[in-house]
């Protein structure tokens, strides 16, 4: 698939967004637990632990492409407060509702190696799309820094190719 780019005239391919369905906590579960023990819906998750509730809502995050017209989109998961979760939660369904959240990103891609925890900043959009992902420019981590700096072509459709080969 491709399109005819509107800001340099060429074909590029369509690519696919990158998406996960549910946060890495979630997966992590066996079937008992997951069913036992949290729910998932489109935009949201919770996991109820013995001693803590977890709450995550699915975001997007907009990774630049130094050599390319287009950004790669990324559909990710973030864990809020419950304060937090609860004021998305309210606004669902409001069309004008702009704010934003401190949020921990709850998906590890699998082009980072150290799994840590990493802090960002959730902004709603208005028009009930998904909110999106800002990582925190302060944090060090690869991730954190190649959003900041952009990633090659070449390395967006690797991580793409990635992505199709483990869902066929
Ligand atoms: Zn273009």
């Amino acid at each position: 698939m491709t399109y005819i780019c509107s800001s340099c005239g060429k074909e590029h391919p369509d690519w696919p967004a990158i998406t996960y369905s549910a946060p890495f906590y979630y997966s992590e579960l066996n079937d008992e637990e997951k069913e036992k023990n949290t729910e998932l819906g489109s935009d949201h998750c919770i996991i109820y632990n013995e001693h803590q509730t977890d709450r995550f809502i699915r975001c997007v995050l907009f990774q630049k492409v130094i050599d390319h017209c287009s950004n790669l989109e990324y559909g990710l998961w973030v864990s809020l407060s419950e304060s937090s979760y609860k004021n998305y939660a309210d606004n669902f369904q409001n069309t004008n509702h702009i704010t934003q959240y401190f949020g921990w990103l709850s998906n590890f891609l699998p082009e980072y190696s150290h799994q840590v925890n990493i802090p960002t900043l959730v902004k709603t959009k208005a028009g009930n799309k998904r909110p999106e992902i800002i990582p925190d420019p302060e944090f060090d981590h690869p991730f954190v820094k190649d959003y900041y700096q952009g990633i090659t072509k070449e390395e967006a459709e690797k991580r793409i190719q990635n992505i199709l080969s483990n869902n066929s």
